[in-house]
């Protein structure tokens, strides 16, 4: 099972990975998630992404083509992936297509969660994420945490991304504007895209998410939105 998600900064495509990766049998891979790692680790790999990153700019696409490659090789994902936040322009999109062939694979789906723009920014700037695991994400407004800071589910530090200031949001659309919403056209062409609003509730967009699976004959380990939501 090989899923690309695709929507805005903000549509919740990290939100609903974690999700469906708990439904499905294979790993939510997110690209933004492994350059944050190697940031936090100090690799070589984390230095060169670090300035691209605060600019809300794209990483150059060798640098994150080989690092996608490396983790989709790894044991857990040779039956699939759900990748979110890869590919991120057309050349990364053709990349992938190359290294799917070379294992005589493809993709199965890609889901675009749909919202608008000004959405986008407000749920972003909101945006708090848990120090000591990233699917732990928070709202300022929309979801926020019992105590302020502090993540409900396992009690570590909240903290705002870099890149999830206003400022740095606004560029990170004119961005996706312009070098990533292309690969929506590319993959539909394909017929390989599935349209969801990404309005509402976690719970009602991962209901959204799970029924365009199973229209697109893709089938769920197990299906419980009712975590979805604290
Ligand atoms: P995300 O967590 O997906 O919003 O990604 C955060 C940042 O990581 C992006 O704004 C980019 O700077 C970088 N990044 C993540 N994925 C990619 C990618 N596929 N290509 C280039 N840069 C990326």
């Amino acid at each position: 099972m090989r899923i690309v998600l695709v929507g805005l900064p903000g549509a919740g495509k990290g939100t609903q990975a974690a999700y469906l990766a708990k439904n499905l049998p294979v790993p939510h891979i997110s690209t933004g998630d492994l350059f944050r790692e190697n940031i936090r680790q100090g690799t070589e790999l984390g230095r060169q992404a670090q300035e691209f990153m605060r600019a809300g700019q794209l990483v150059p696409d060798e640098i994150t083509i080989g690092m996608a490659r490396a983790r989709m090789k790894q044991p857990d994902a040779l039956d699939g992936f759900l990748l979110d936040g890869f590919p991120r322009n057309v050349f990364q999109a053709e990349a992938l297509d190359q290294l799917l062939k070379d294992d005589g694979t493809s993709l199965d789906m890609v889901l675009d969660l749909v919202l608008p723009q000004e959405e986008a920014v407000t749920r972003i700037a909101g945006r708090r994420v848990c120090q000591d695991d990233s699917s732990h994400l928070f709202h300022v407004t929309y979801n926020a945490p019992q105590e302020p800071g502090l993540c409900d589910v396992c009690g570590g530090d909240l903290y705002q991304r870099h890149d999830d200031t206003e400022e740095t949001v606004r560029k990170r659309l004119e961005v996706f504007d312009r070098v990533t919403s292309p690969i929506t056209e590319y993959y539909r062409l394909r017929k390989l895209v599935v349209e969801i609003s990404a309005l509402g509730s976690v719970a009602e967009v991962a209901e959204r998410s799970m029924v365009a699976l199973r229209e697109h004959g893709l089938r769920a380990d197990r299906e419980d939105t009712r975590d979805c939501d604290p």
